[in-house]
């Protein structure tokens, strides 16, 4: 058995896949190997290493190129196995604060004398036209 399918099986178990701690809700460790996890994550990132396998990273990035691409892939795949869930979770968001005249973008207030007719604050229309831009 592989130390990964060791780690997954420790996963579906419930414990933290180091050790027998129950994992910190949402993540595979228990809060002391989580913490462990970030120092050496933060040593890495510090070194200019990838953070997956201690590889000289990509400028600019956390991780090496290999994994870079490992992790948009998982991005992506995440993405679309979830994108109509995020999608409608997005524009529950949306349509509740358009009920409740805050900006759909943050939830900020919004002034009738700079906002009027509009549906996102003056900063979330900024940030939209630097996006375009
Ligand atoms: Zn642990
Ligand atoms: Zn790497
Ligand atoms: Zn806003």
């Amino acid at each position: 058995m592989t130390g990964k399918q060791r780690r997954k099986m420790r996963h579906d178990k419930g414990f933290c896949v180091e050790c027998d701690n129950p994992p910190v809700p949402g993540r595979l460790m228990c809060a002391n190997h989580a913490a462990m996890d970030r120092i050496r994550k933060a040593r890495f990132r510090s070194k200019g290493h990838c953070v997956d396998c201690c590889k000289p990273a990509e400028v600019g990035h956390i991780r090496c190129s290999y994994h870079l691409d490992l992790q948009r892939l998982a991005n992506r795949s995440y993405y679309r196995r979830n994108q109509r869930r995020l999608l409608e979770a997005s524009s529950r968001i949306k349509k509740k604060r358009k009920a409740e005249g805050v900006c759909t973008g943050c939830g900020a207030p919004l002034y009738p004398d700079t906002d009027s007719g509009k549906v996102t604050c003056v900063n979330c229309r900024i940030a939209f036209f630097k996006g375009v831009l």
